[in-house]
């Protein structure tokens, strides 16, 4: 029997999430504007932390514990995959320079409930105990147990790599939009389908009302003289940023948060706040050789929450902000359960 025709249109973060759900049961076709597969959208060059109880601070409480509920799925999504892809549930250590205590604090405070999820007030010995190269670089942290990461460009070949082996289509190189005949019936590059999800991101904003963009900025640096063995964040009046290992000693180190729709390279002054920021937690960035400093757009819309519209047969998945990694998996679940899983 022949399997519907489904038309994926982004192949970023969420597109390749509902194209490893649906590819057994449905004849995909992805479209993606990018030339090449690996290097496109946000979700190419964000730290892909795991962080529902340190983001719980900025987000609501249900939106947190619909990252636990996601950080479950990805073990599952990342099982089939040849490839390896780095996925790890070593927590987060958050920490402060003397200094900057008040922000440690606040930051505390503000932590949100989360059932099964239990902050940890931590000092000099349980800091060198979880990182044992900062220790004597910082007295008082929060050391968030359960959260995690993955290594985000490991996923996106590892991915690509096992869609291609399917019965999947791609459609590189192709920025597409949807189109709809006399007969309402949505198409895509004058083909029929019988569902397509959009899965655009902030290329999405023209057909989806309030999309915005929140520029992010990030730094990869190669540093072999730094070994962390978590995400580590740094609390500070200014320049709060976060340390992200990846493998073979690589670091993501970001983010910037800015409301801006520019999606330019990265300015001089973030680099220098990034930078300065990521050597007074640990020294060793001194002599860290910087692989790649990336600005991207988080699609978000005006209250930060992930929205899924159905119209017709067109479902859009968008607004993931700055939290694609942690929701995604289960957003485009719930997204795609009532008609298509
Ligand atoms: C600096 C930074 C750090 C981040 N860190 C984290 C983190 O640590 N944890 C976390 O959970 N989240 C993080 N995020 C957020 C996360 O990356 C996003 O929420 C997520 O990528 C959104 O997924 P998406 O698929 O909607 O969009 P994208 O990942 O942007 O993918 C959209 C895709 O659609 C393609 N496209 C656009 N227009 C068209 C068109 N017309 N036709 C065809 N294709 C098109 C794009 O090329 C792209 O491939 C971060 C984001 C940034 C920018």
């Amino acid at each position: 029997m022949k399997k519907p025709k489904v038309a994926i249109l982004g192949f970023g973060l969420v597109g390749r999430i509902a194209a490893l759900m649906l590819h057994e049961q449905y004849q995909l076709s992805i479209f993606e504007t990018a030339q090449t597969p690996d290097n496109n959208g946000a979700g190419a060059l964000a730290a892909a932390m795991l962080a529902p109880m340190a983001e719980s601070v900025i987000c609501e409480v249900d939106i947190a514990a619909l990252g636990v509920e996601a950080m479950a799925l990805w073990p599952k999504l990342l099982a089939p995959l040849a490839l390896p892809v780095m996925y790890q549930q070593t927590g987060t250590l958050i920490v402060a320079h003397q200094q900057d205590m008040g922000d440690l604090r606040s930051f505390e405070q503000r932590l949100k409930p989360l059932a099964g999820h239990q902050a940890q007030h931590v000092f000099s010995q349980e800091i060198a105990q979880l990182e044992p190269e900062l220790a004597g670089r910082f007295h008082q942290g929060i050391y968030l147990p359960s959260e995690g990461q993955l290594d985000n460009q490991a996923f996106y070949k590892a991915s690509f790599e096992h869609l291609k082996q399917t019965e999947c289509q791609f459609y590189f190189g192709q920025s597409v939009e949807v189109q709809h005949d006399e007969r309402s019936r949505a198409q895509v590059n004058g083909q029929v389908f019988d569902w397509i999800i959009d899965c655009r991101g902030i290329g999405a904003k023209k057909q989806l009302a309030g999309l915005r963009g929140v520029r992010g900025e990030v730094v990869r640096v190669y540093a072999p003289e730094v070994v962390l063995n978590r995400p580590v964040r740094l609390m500070h009046p200014r320049y709060p940023i976060y340390v992200a290992p990846k493998p073979n000693n690589e670091f993501v180190i970001g983010a910037t948060e800015i409301e801006s729709q520019d999606d330019g390279p990265i300015t001089v002054r973030s680099t220098l706040e990034l930078l300065s920021a990521a050597y007074t937690v640990h020294s060793g960035f001194a002599e860290a050789r910087v692989m790649a400093i990336k600005a991207g757009l988080r699609p978000a819309f005006s209250d930060n929450r992930p929205q899924v519209s159905v119209k017709g047969n067109v479902i859009s998945i968008n607004g993931l902000y700055r939290h694609g990694y942690l929701l995604a998996p289960a957003v485009v679940k719930q997204a795609l359960s009532k008609e298509l899983l």
